[in-house]
């Protein structure tokens, strides 16, 4: 067995050990109410939201902002637009303009996705049979990209964290000596989470967990039924990049 499978199966099962402890100190019924995060750590919330996708050719430049000096910001990186904002490029994965500064009404403007980069449909369908369909609750996988790929390890590690899933929702810890090894091995993609129905539309609390700058980057939902839908999240807001089935999809085994 691979390394990286054991560590897989370790942590499912840690996870499984996990969410029969936290169903005896930590009721159920009040996670909503709950900050995110386990007990002993706590992590800041952000309050995010949903929009749709705005492509970048839809901003109305009114002036490229010139930079005089004192500053390590390019020159060309700022834009204003018509709103009256300040919006600055983001790159990666995911590039967006985003406001300079977030306040009140904004909007995220989607210049591109490198889609080499997200893992394929079929390795995605290979896991819904293998892990997510498997589960009556939430369940969640942390997705990155492997640093230094090897012939037997793939191109993208997939992760699951200490985690408490419900009927409703999925909580999970970022703080973690195994997260922290995921972040060792991969650069961060984003997250794989199933949906208790058939709907594979973020909640409220997908929303504002995206919103959290260490979340941004790319999520897929997987309904039940095996619909699923790809999220962008940046600057605080989630807007739908893609959405499709994977019925009928080849399957691709993932180590
Ligand atoms: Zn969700």
């Amino acid at each position: 067995m691979s390394r990286q499978k054991r560590r897989t199966e370790q942590a499912i099962r840690w996870d499984q050990e996990k969410a029969e402890q936290d169903k005896r100190s930590f009721p159920f019924s009040d996670m909503r109410s709950e900050p995110v995060g386990f007990a002993g750590g706590s992590r800041r919330t952000y309050t995010g939201a949903l929009q749709e996708l705005k492509r970048v050719d839809s901003m109305e430049t009114v002036k490229i902002v010139e930079l005089s000096g004192g500053t390590d910001v390019d020159v060309g990186s700022l834009v204003a637009l018509n709103d009256k904002r300040v919006y600055e490029r983001k790159g990666g994965l995911l590039e967006c303009w985003v406001p300079a500064e977030v306040q009140g009404e904004s909007s995220v403007y989607f210049a591109g996705i490198d889609w080499k980069r997200v893992p394929s449909r079929n390795e995605l369908a290979y896991l819904f049979d293998a892990f997510f369909a498997k589960y009556k609750r939430e369940v969640l996988m942390l997705m990155g990209e492997r640093i230094n790929p090897t012939k037997q390890g793939g191109k993208w590690v997939y992760f699951v964290p200490p985690q408490v899933g419900t009927g409703g929702s999925v909580k999970w810890s970022t703080s973690s000596e195994e997260v922290a090894e995921f972040h060792s091995v991969a650069r961060w993609i984003g997250t794989i989470h199933v949906h208790p129905g058939k709907s594979y539309s973020p909640s409220g609390t997908d929303v504002d967990e995206w919103a959290d700058p260490l979340s941004a980057g790319v999520h897929l939902i997987f309904g039940r039924s095996g619909g699923f839908g790809v999220f962008g999240a940046m600057g605080g807001k989630t807007f739908p990049l893609a959405s499709g089935s994977i019925v009928g999809t080849k399957r691709t085994p993932v180590e």
